[in-house]
């Protein structure tokens, strides 16, 4: 029990579920969990709450966090005198920060500050307070250690095919008694088949959009605004084409597990990276599914690069390539005709506003205009194989040199920043210790975090670089390969165009331009 003669005290509970505390799955860190426990405490102990200040999917790692900013605020205007935490680790997992607020700055604005099942109270002279500063070297230790083990752990789950993610996606729910397994939400389920359903009646992205708009279906942010953030202030969203066409591309829906689209560069930065889709972790079958099959594919065909493709009608080499050049719609090849076994082009803006006269036919003879094409695509891989080659004596060894240059860099930065943290702990324990005096341990830990953003830095600049570089290698080799393909192949595939070939303009006046993904 907490004695509280004497003084009146304005509590400020602070509520942080991290990241971190996600994977962990352990139940006794959710928002409502902590809520609960201290609440029950502030109750056992009679104390009033000035305010609930809860911070959701912050790390401990950073202060930069809005609701513990608002905590401090609260302090400093002199609201608050008591700040109560479930335990010490959701003040912040940074020792040099938790030391400081728990020694230097809670003190100074007479606040008394508690950690319910660590048992520390400022104000008591209790030996557990002893081990505060200890228990907050562990913490960032923990931190450290815990995103290593997060990263493994993430992927190892992920390779079992179990839910990681947080934010479970339009449809689905987190089992209540599996959080790694997804089970249908019907409610959402019943919107989802209708976006594939009206997707195959032919309706475009941004009119299945209007459509739900208007008739005030519920967008999936809005449940998740009302689901995870208890709250619910719009009555009714807007559908936009990217939400439908996210929808319609996911293969979650057809019972499969696709995670790793996302990675996180290290523990202290925020910083995220989107996967390449070969890094997805996929695994089939892990939940039921929303939409069969045979129906999600049939919409993957019509999705635009492979609009008007269908199993029955012939499937010409350029279909969905061809855009009108000079009105900018798409070109469609025509069925065959059965008098002359010929098919033609038209521009779509043409064929349906023909009165009008928007734009001109387009009309070619699709299989000379085809020809002329892979002639031309044939030229051109020609001549970047011969470019390639030239480039790639003179310009790889510069690469090369380039690139051995910043890996050395990268590690001796990694080194050194590993040092500075060391140095940092040193010094915080001196001080601890009274071996250094309090404004020794400034000067020295103001020296040394300068020097540590600066080698950060550097090093974040670095890592960038060497990131773009093999990407853009990795795409390279790819196009390579394709160019290779191409120029060996006797029977051309539509698959390989569409991996050299971004779109095609077609000039009334016959010309042709061939948009490459090489140059
Ligand atoms: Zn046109």
């Amino acid at each position: 029990m907490i004695s509280s003669i004497n003084k009146i005290y304005n509590v400020g509970l602070y509520i942080r579920l991290s990241r971190e505390d996600d994977d962990k799955t352990l139940e006794s860190e959710s928002i409502t969990n902590q809520k609960s426990l201290l609440l029950q405490y502030v109750k056992e102990n009679n104390l009033r709450v000035y305010d609930i200040y809860t911070d959701d999917g912050y790390s401990g790692t950073n202060f930069d966090r809005p609701d513990f900013n608002r905590l401090l605020k609260d302090i400093e205007l002199g609201k608050i005198n008591m700040v109560i935490t479930k335990d010490m680790s959701r003040l912040g997992r940074d020792y040099i920060g938790t030391g400081n607020l728990i020694e230097k700055y809670f003190p100074k604005h007479n606040v008394r500050y508690i950690a319910v099942t660590d048992n520390i109270d400022t104000f008591l002279d209790s030996s557990n307070n002893d081990i505060a500063p200890f228990k907050a070297i562990m913490n960032d230790m923990y931190a450290k250690d815990i995103s290593k083990k997060i990263k493994s752990s993430l992927k190892a789950k992920m390779k079992e095919g179990k839910w990681v993610g947080g934010r479970t996606p339009f449809g689905y729910n987190q089992d209540k008694d599996d959080k790694n397994h997804l089970v249908i939400n019907e409610e959402q389920a019943i919107v989802v088949k209708r976006i594939f359903d009206m997707c195959l009646e032919g309706l475009s992205f941004f009119k299945i959009a209007k459509q739900l708009t208007n008739e005030g279906v519920k967008t999936p942010a809005q449940y998740y605004n009302f689901e995870w953030k208890n709250n619910y202030n719009l009555k009714y969203g807007q559908w936009h084409s990217k939400t439908i066409r996210d929808i319609l591309t996911n293969r979650m829906y057809i019972g499969d597990m696709i995670q790793n689209k996302r990675s996180k560069v290290n523990y202290k930065v925020k910083k995220v990276i989107r996967n390449d889709p070969n890094n997805y972790i996929v695994v089939e079958n892990t939940h039921k599914a929303i939409i069969d099959k045979e129906t999600f594919y049939e919409v993957q065909m019509r999705i635009p690069k492979n609009k008007g493709r269908n199993e029955k009608k012939e499937i010409h080499l350029l279909d969905g390539l061809l855009y009108c050049g000079n009105c900018g719609h798409r070109i469609s090849i025509q069925s065959r005709r059965k008098r002359d076994n010929r098919c033609y082009t038209i521009c779509n803006y043409y064929r349906t506003y023909m009165k009008q006269k928007l734009c001109t036919t387009h009309s070619n003879n699709y299989d000379e205009l085809e020809k002329v094409i892979v002639k031309s695509l044939t030229e051109m891989c020609l001549n970047y194989i011969n470019k390639d080659k030239i480039e790639s004596n003179v310009l790889n060894n510069l690469d090369e040199d380039n690139k051995v240059n910043n890996i050395k860099e990268l590690e001796m930065l990694t080194n050194d920043i590993r040092q500075i943290n060391d140095n940092l702990d040193v010094i915080y324990i001196d001080k601890l210790n009274k071996k250094i005096t309090e404004e020794q341990f400034e000067r020295v830990k103001l020296k040394l975090e300068n020097e540590l953003a600066t080698k950060q830095n550097r090093y974040d600049v670095l890592n960038d670089n060497i990131n773009e570089n093999v990407n853009e290698e990795s795409k390279n080799k790819m196009i390579r390969e394709y160019i290779k393909k191409f120029l060996s192949m006797k029977e051309l595939s539509r698959e390989l165009i569409i991996n050299l070939i971004d779109k095609i303009e077609v000039f009334e006046n016959k010309t042709v331009n061939i948009m490459v993904n090489f140059n």
